[in-house]
């Protein structure tokens, strides 16, 4: 057999060294890694054989067979999916095409290997294989191929694919198609040979896979999962762990959910949802390649994850299935787009998932659990203040800001709104990068002195959204940086000093002064109310752009 040797790419090598070393205690969540890879691998075939039905002829189910072998201490996962031809071996089995993940690697460098828990959500859980295993095989033909292609690696920097003769295939009843992985178990391994701690780790992580799991090599034994597409089970048979394991499998993702909605729509469109709120913001979420959107099924079989109008891009933290009952099955990915039943389904989920947050906000006793989603997710939701008109009030009622008040809480405008004093017209903000350094800000001084509340707001899209939304409840939001401040009409908080200020005829002789020297620096000189402490501050005009927008809109001219 003629085969090649092939480097892995450096940040694979180094990942492997980190898996090969590490003391992570739950090793057992490399089975888990390896089934949902082969549970994929057969949504993947099911797909494509809706227009290419050959591909699945003569063997049209699904399986995934884990087979332990004492004699030769090798434990294999095999599937009849899709399988790999040898461009996707080198390209999925070889590198590492995710985003991020060579930073998060370096991260992970030295004493930060407690962190290795997170490593599954950079789509590398087929290298956990090394954690128990010292060599490794993949046997894999791809559905329609005639070659059967042989990888294997002992995790050391290199890897062999070579084409496997006729002949000298292995004959202990593989598939005809798809993939065939044999772990050669490293000393002490042996635990996984045994096929009652195999059990108990498959319904442990992997009970709701769809696809029927066997264990071992003989005939039709009771598959050792469910394997019922778990969104199709009624919920009061769903436990929470279940829910969770699902939510691992299907968003690759590692934490808790913050929120779990299922539910089934029946009326002018009919589906199933089983969608989730992470608790932690993924660290792709600002990447515009970032992979794993909610998946879209049809009637049970596997569409696509890339559905992009599935879920409106201010709500793309969602993970989960979605699975219709009315789109065609033959639809292909492109034709989704401009698909009306597709955009049904979208604003079905929309109003279904803004209901969930909306009660969740309006609920006091979850202020606090509210609070961690906002500071996870709340700079996403901001983009829909601007981007989509028709959800702008719901998304106003969840907003939630830190103010010159909140003593580092975040507040609802309902609130701010109920503290606005007398005479105060406007919702008043200041914005910036950092909320520490903002309270500072010289400009802020006035309004401190009489009492009155101002935003802070720390995320880039905070300029965007107020520039558009303009007002809540028919008070504009206006900058402390900006225009005229109008603190004259507000009436005087707890602690305003009696009026102790210089006669404007005063002033007129040093603000000429300060005119002459600046010259074109600046637009005008003017004397203000908004400072008690501070001698002088920048503002912009009214109608001018906000300071810190104009540093931002600079910033990315560049
Ligand atoms: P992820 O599943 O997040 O993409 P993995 O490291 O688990 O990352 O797998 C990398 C890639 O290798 C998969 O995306 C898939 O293309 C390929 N792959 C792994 N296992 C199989 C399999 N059993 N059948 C077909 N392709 C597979
Ligand atoms: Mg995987």
């Amino acid at each position: 057999m003629t085969e090649e040797k092939l480097s892995f790419q450096a940040e694979v090598s180094r990942l492997l060294d980190i898996v090969a070393h590490s003391l992570y205690s739950e090793k057992e969540v490399f089975l888990r890694e390896l089934v949902s890879n082969a549970s994929d691998a057969c949504d993947r075939l099911r797909y494509a054989a809706l227009t290419q039905p050959e591909l699945t002829a003569g063997d049209p189910g699904f399986r995934i067979r884990i087979v332990p072998d004492k004699a030769a201490r090798t434990l294999t996962v095999a599937d009849n999916g899709i399988g790999m031809n040898r461009e996707d071996l080198v390209e999925n089995l070889g590198t590492i095409a995710r985003s991020g993940t060579a930073a998060f690697l370096t991260s992970l460098s030295g004493d930060n290997r407690k962190d290795f828990s997170l490593i599954g959500q950079f789509g590398v859980g087929f290298y956990s294989a090394f954690m128990v295993a010292d060599r490794v095989e993949v046997f894999t033909r791809k559905a329609g191929d005639a070659t059967l292609w042989r990888w294997a690696s002992d995790g050391k920097g290199s890897f062999t694919v070579g084409a496997v003769p006729e002949g000298e295939a292995p004959t202990d009843g593989g598939p005809a198609r798809g993939t065939r992985i044999v772990l050669h178990l490293r000393e002490g391994e042996d635990d996984y040979l045994e096929e009652l701690r195999l059990r108990t780790i498959i319904k442990k992580y992997s009970d709701h896979i769809a696809v029927p799991i066997l264990l071992g090599a003989g005939e039709e034994a009771a598959p050792a999962n469910a394997a019922s597409a778990l969104w199709t089970r009624p919920k009061s048979e769903i436990t929470p762990e279940q829910y969770k394991e699902f939510y691992h499998h299907a968003g690759h993702a590692f934490d808790e959910p913050w929120l779990t909605l299922h539910w089934r729509a029946e009326g002018v469109i009919e589906y199933t949802g089983l969608l989730f709120v992470p608790s932690q913001r993924p660290f792709d979420l600002f990447d515009p390649q970032r992979r794993h959107r909610v998946k879209l099924y049809v009637r049970r079989v596997f569409i696509t994850d890339e559905a992009e109008s599935l879920v409106p891009g201010w709500l793309r933290f969602l993970r989960g299935v979605v699975d219709s009952e009315d789109l065609p099955l033959n639809i292909s990915r492109e034709m989704l787009q401009h698909n009306p039943t597709l955009a049904k389904l979208r604003s079905g989920i929309t109003k279904r998932v803004l209901g969930e947050l909306t009660k969740k906000a309006a609920d006091p006793e979850a202020a606090a659990d509210y609070a961690r989603f906002w500071d996870a997710f709340g700079a996403v939701l901001k983009e829909g203040l601007y981007e989509d008109h028709a959800h702008r009030d719901e998304l106003l009622k969840l907003l939630r800001v830190r103010t010159t008040a909140s003593d580092g809480e975040l507040i609802g405008l309902d609130t701010y709104l109920g503290r606005m004093k007398e005479g105060q017209e406007a919702i008043y903000y200041i914005a910036g990068e950092d909320a520490a350094a903002l309270e500072k800000s010289p400009q802020l001084e006035g309004y401190r002195a009489k009492g009155v509340e101002v935003l802070l707001l720390t995320d880039p899209v905070d300029e965007f959204w107020v520039g558009t939304v303009r007002e809540a409840q028919g008070k504009p939001f206006k900058s402390v940086t900006r225009g005229g401040a109008d603190l004259a009409k507000i009436q005087g908080g707890p602690d305003t000093p009696p009026a102790e200020r210089p006669a404007e005829g005063d002033l007129s002789s040093l603000i000429a002064l300060l005119k002459m020297t600046l010259g074109d620096a600046v637009k005008d000189v003017r004397a203000s109310e908004r400072l008690t402490d501070s001698a002088v501050c920048l503002v912009a005009d009214e109608g001018d752009l906000d300071i810190h927008l104009e540093r931002l809109l600079k910033q990315h001219r560049q």
